[in-house]
């Protein structure tokens, strides 16, 4: 027997209260960006259109991704695309999905950033840091690196994508420890890396950062579906500040910048790193919740 058309509103009741009986943060909003994603629509279509039907197929699907959210897959594994800084990145279980907070580096590293600078993109994941630099600024050049190739893929992916929009884009994504995919440091043998060119204006990282005892604490979406080794920053997850500072400055042009992102309790420590590596004038930026976010300095 044919099932009987359920509305839109109706359809999304049942979603929002099922997410809310698995205790998923913000229940309402991924019960309606889930329903937009499967029905193709906006969120004037709840407001203006709830009496919308959807169709079995519809309603069988919206279940299942239901289903999945309540078990605390993150939405954006389901839809496979974040917004950040106002571009559309491709995401999926092998990459971080870009975070807000991490707007606030990129907006940092923005007012540095001229016409022709090189730019160094350290644990790139997504690609979302370099990418949206290359895409609002002129003539500069990128190279991201990261250890894991699935999530250089999904990097050169969102280049691809991106560069539809603005052809002229330059961006290299390297596969390597760190300073080792760079030029010199090859691991092909020859000595000699991959990347074009040796030096850079501006090194950008939001590297893995939290406490390894801390990961079993975060939140099932992060902790159980998101790659550990974008979380890990060892035991007192300063582990990457430390490797990447302390080579920076062999990589960095005179007058060259750093600039992390950190977590909102290692401001003094990594401005410690940074001034013990050479940095100079160093400063700390905080979030849009008032909590320290990115530590930048320049090299001596
Ligand atoms: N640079 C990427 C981002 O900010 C990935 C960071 C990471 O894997 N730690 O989203």
């Amino acid at each position: 027997m044919e099932r009987a058309a359920q509305t839109y509103k109706d359809v999304y009741k049942a979603g929002k209260e099922k997410l809310e009986r698995a205790a998923v943060d913000e229940a309402s909003l991924d019960a309606r960006l889930l329903l937009e994603f499967v029905c193709g629509t906006d969120r004037n279509t709840l407001l203006a259109h709830g009496d919308r039907e959807v169709s079995t197929e519809e309603c069988d699907r919206y279940r299942k991704l239901i289903g999945q959210r309540a078990a605390h897959v993150p939405l954006q594994h389901l839809t496979g695309e974040q917004e950040f800084m106002g571009l559309t990145f491709l995401v999926n279980k092998d990459v971080l999905v870009p975070r807000q907070d991490t707007e606030v580096l990129v907006e940092e590293v923005m007012k540095s950033l001229h016409d022709g600078m090189r730019i160094l993109d350290m644990c790139t994941g997504s690609g979302c840091i370099l990418l949206s630099l290359l895409h609002y600024s002129n003539d500069c050049a990128g190279v991201g690196v990261d250890l894991s190739e699935k999530a250089l893929a999904v990097a050169r992916g969102n280049y691809e994508r991106l560069r539809r929009e603005r052809p002229e884009m330059n961006a290299v994504f390297l596969e390597g420890d760190l300073f080792e995919a760079l030029a010199g440091n090859g691991k092909d043998g020859s000595g000699k890396g991959t990347c074009p060119e040796e030096k850079f204006d501006i090194m950008v990282s939001n590297p893995p950062y939290i406490e390894t005892d801390e990961i079993l604490n975060l939140m099932p979406e992060v902790r159980e579906h998101e790659p550990v080794t974008a979380l890990d920053g060892g035991a007192d997850g300063l582990t990457f500040y430390r490797r990447i500072a302390q080579n920076a400055g062999a990589y960095l042009n005179g007058g060259g910048m750093l600039f992390f992102e950190i977590g909102c309790d290692q401001a003094d420590s990594v401005r410690e790193i940074m001034e013990q590596a050479g940095f100079r004038e160093i400063q700390v930026v905080k979030d849009f919740a008032g909590l320290d976010r990115v530590v930048y300095g320049n090299w001596r």
